[in-house]
């Protein structure tokens, strides 16, 4: 290229001088001069135009020039041309690979562009979300899905977890959607049809309230029995007063069982409604369930504390005593719970202490105790139904197995997670965290001015 344009600038000096020849001939060596550059000019506009033309055709054309500057030129261009037209091809075989991995899927996917446009969706989108592209390519995804609690996770950019809603396209269709971010703002919508699951589940969630309910009559029969039988246990052998006292435990213990599952199916079948929410003092809960736990408690100390000093200096103004707005049941059920397993499983000696106080964003109802400890591999699955650390010290305790269940179902339905620390022979903690936004603010007083 270098030595081409070096030839080409020859060639320029050399009509220059021809020029100038010719202008010498003439007496007047710039007009010669002039007349040579103006005509070299000339054929560069002339080239110039041709070269546009041919590459205005996309450089399919014959090669417009014998001139070897600008046929070398064209050839460079021509072979940068096909390099780019085979990327474009191999980007093309790509993207059609792409899409149609993506139209076999049977889930419907969906792409969103920043301003919540639909972009692009496979075939299953219309099954599943009663989208089509042809049609709907362009309109506002929100437009065509009118599910709020879709428009709000979508919004809330955290996908971490799955959102299950009713498909738009038919009522007894569920969908569980997962999206993902891609190129900033860009949304990838995955929608999975798990009417199948959801129906089962319903089932399962059926049977076990159903069982429980159906099995309520026999046992209160049954319980009630025992109860008159162990009042008359003086005119029975020896043998009929221990096992009469055993069956009363045991029915006892059935029946918080059956009390213990029908309240956790309530709680996993019934929406949380707003209407069930109000506004109640924590210290007033917390107290109350304190107090209930010293009745059961033989000789452990439990200690409530409030740190009130934590809720210092936050910019918004709490209502005092402080409020915590939620279910008052089901609140208390689970700060009943976590009190009952701290004194139950920390021996007749221990040291059980609810503590309250503000972290960071959040308000934690801690309850501690000096017991035995869980050893850290339970930890995980402690909030399954059933599940024991330590199966052998349960029946003594004469636990249901279901209380941790309940505490997570319950802390769930107020955006509140259950945190679980302990150490073995040191005692444990289980904390309820809840957002701020779970406390009662102050109403703003009007201040009047005298003028
Ligand atoms: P349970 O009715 O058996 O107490 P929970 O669901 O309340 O059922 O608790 C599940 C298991 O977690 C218990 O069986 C026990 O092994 C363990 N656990 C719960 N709370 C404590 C605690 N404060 N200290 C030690 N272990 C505990």
């Amino acid at each position: 290229m270098k030595s081409l344009f070096s030839s080409e600038l020859f060639k320029l000096a050399f009509l220059s001088i021809i020029g100038l020849l010719v202008g010498y001939q003439w007496h007047n060596v710039w007009l010669g001069l002039s007349v040579v550059l103006v005509l070299y000019i000339l054929t560069l506009l002339y080239y110039y135009r041709r070269y546009h033309a041919w590459l205005l055709g996309g450089g399919r054309d014959k090669k417009p020039f014998t001139n070897m500057f600008w046929a070398t030129n064209i050839d460079q261009t021509l072979r940068l041309l096909n390099d780019l037209r085979d990327e474009k091809r191999l980007l093309e075989a790509d993207v059609e690979y792409f899409k149609e991995s993506f139209q076999a899927l049977e889930s419907a996917v969906v792409l969103v562009d920043r301003r919540g446009r639909i972009d692009w969706c496979n075939l299953a989108a219309k099954q599943l979300l009663g989208i089509e592209l042809e049609r709907d390519r362009g309109q506002l995804l929100m437009n065509l899905i009118r599910a709020p609690e879709m428009a709000q996770y979508l919004e809330s950019q955290t996908f971490e977890t799955a959102l299950e809603i009713v498909s738009p396209k038919t009522a007894d269709m569920r969908l569980e959607i997962q999206a993902a971010v891609f190129r900033q703002d860009f949304k990838l919508i995955f929608a999975r049809n798990i009417s199948d699951i959801h129906k089962l589940e319903t089932m399962r969630r059926d049977f076990v309230a159903n069982v429980s309910h159906e099995l309520r009559t026999p046992l209160t029969v049954i319980t009630g029995y025992l109860d008159t039988l162990s009042d008359h246990t003086d005119s029975l052998p020896d043998m009929w007063g221990k096992a009469i006292g055993q069956m009363l435990d045991q029915s006892h213990r059935m029946d918080s069982m059956v009390e213990d599952l029908i309240w956790l199916s309530r709680l996993e079948s019934l929406p949380a409604t707003d209407e069930d929410i109000e506004a109640m003092p924590l210290e007033g809960i917390l107290t109350s369930v304190v107090s209930d736990a010293r009745l059961s408690a033989e000789g452990s100390r439990i200690d409530l504390e409030m740190d009130m000093r934590s809720f210092e200096g936050l910019s918004i103004e709490l209502a005092m005593p402080i409020q915590i707005r939620g279910n008052y049941a089901e609140l208390r059920s689970a700060f009943g719970n976590l009190v009952q397993n701290a004194v139950k499983y920390s021996g007749a000696d221990g040291d059980v202490s609810v503590h309250c106080y503000r972290y960071r964003d959040s308000v934690v109802v801690m309850v501690a105790d000096t017991g035995e400890g869980i050893d850290p591999i339970h930890i995980p699955r402690l909030t399954e139904r059933f599940y024991r650390a330590d199966s052998s010290r349960t029946s003594t305790t004469g636990g249901t197995g279901l209380g941790l269940a309940i505490v997570k179902h319950v802390l769930a339905r107020h955006d509140a997670e259950l945190e679980i620390t302990s150490k073995l022979g040191k005692g444990s903690k289980f904390s309820c965290v809840f957002p701020l936004s779970c406390l009662k603010v102050a109403k703003k007083t009007a201040i009047k001015r005298i003028v």
